[in-house]
């Protein structure tokens, strides 16, 4: 196939459904799929996929929204350094409302704080250049797919020489937080619908860890409704033959070993660290942290920020809902207290965001 129509014909997609319930009735225990990444998550809400599934597949949401995972504190830093004079706070707009102890970038900056949305890092730069009479503070978060483009910032940065231009890493990895919720066993996962822009980064490769180590199946998916039902049938398929592999379904996009030139522009700027993910604690070897050499770019090897975090006890289930022990309507602010306008939690904040897009798509 090659067009996007091919992948949204609705004929193919009945087709597919109907391989998911007769493969379903050879199966006599609930089956368990996570879908990682929020995009994943929007095309299950928006094409009604979780709807069509048979009763024992059960499809879960996992940590795959950045936003949703970025740690209170990240977002506490961020808006005390947007407090300072000397400071332009530069970001991706989707940071701008998730929630930090007291208040969001979007709320600071209304009342002042110097925050800029980009679309690029590379836009930071600019910024830099034309007031260097300023510190520019890039707020540097995302996974695999994101981090090359920053980590090519950066290596421009020290280039140019240019001084005025910082990073508050928060970058995480994929695989990492994939290993910590099947080591932690809190769901029973049977099968993995892997991420197809991460994939396009770090290769199927991978993911082999999944299969050999923890003996579950991973597919890693497109984005469009055929892909994703495809990918189910794939992995029911896995498990009906006893097959337990890495398959891509995302072949149009993803290599074997990924984009190499990337992997290394990464590994270049960063190395791996244990990292904070919001709600679910230090997973060990998830993050990034700048190398030696590039540590002048490290906001905070440049200011002393303390923060106090406020206690909180909103009720906000986010953390399970990011593990997938947990759906949107098992929260009792969902859709009362906390809607994609007043957010309450990060999850409702982005539009990849598992109760954004459940308020969106999947109320009742
Ligand atoms: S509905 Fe809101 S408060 Fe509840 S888990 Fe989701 S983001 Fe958190």
């Amino acid at each position: 196939m090659k067009y996007i129509e091919e992948f949204r014909n609705p004929e193919k997609q009945r087709k597919i459904v109907e391989l998911i319930i007769e493969s379903a009735k050879f199966i006599n225990f609930k089956i368990t799929l996570m879908e990682v990444c929020g995009t994943h998550t929007i095309t299950i809400g928006k094409y009604g996929i979780r709807k069509l599934m048979p009763k024992n597949i059960h499809l879960v949401s996992g940590p795959g929204c950045p936003v949703c995972v970025t740690p209170v504190d990240y977002i506490d830093i961020a808006i005390e350094l947007s407090k300072r004079n000397d400071v332009i706070v530069t970001t991706f707009g989707d940071l701008m409302r998730v929630p930090g102890s007291f208040s969001t970038l979007e709320k600071e900056k209304a009342n002042g704080g110097k925050i800029v949305v980009l679309y690029s890092p590379f836009d930071a730069l600019n910024i830099a250049k034309k007031y260097p009479d300023k510190n520019i503070i890039f707020l540097s978060v995302g996974f695999e797919t994101t981090t090359p483009s920053i980590a090519q910032t950066i290596k421009f940065a020290k280039r140019e020489r240019i001084k005025n231009f910082y990073i508050l890493v928060g970058n995480k990895l994929i695989p990492p937080i994939l290993e910590f919720l099947l080591k932690k066993k809190e769901i029973n996962i049977n099968g993995f619908i892997c991420p197809g822009h991460v994939s396009v980064i770090i290769g199927t490769e991978a993911y082999k860890f999944i299969p050999e180590k923890y003996k579950i199946p991973c597919v890693i998916s497109g984005f469009e409704p055929l892909d994703i039902l495809y990918s189910i049938y794939l992995l029911l398929k896995c498990i009906i033959e006893n097959k337990i592999v890495v398959i891509n379904e995302y072949k149009r996009a993803v290599k074997d070993k990924g984009n190499t030139k990337a992997k290394e522009m990464i590994y270049e700027i960063f190395d791996v660290c244990d990292s904070e993910w919001r709600g679910i604690g230090i997973v060990p070897k998830s993050g990034l942290k700048l190398k030696e050499e590039f540590l002048d770019f490290d906001v905070l090897k440049k200011f002393k920020v303390e923060v106090k975090r406020k206690i909180k006890n909103n009720k906000c289930l986010c953390g399970e809902i990011l593990k997938g022990t947990k759906l949107p309507f098992d929260c009792p602010l969902f859709g009362k207290k906390c809607t994609p306008e007043n957010p309450v939690g990060p999850c409702m904040v982005s539009s990849e965001g598992t109760c954004s897009a459940y308020f969106k798509y999947e109320r009742k």
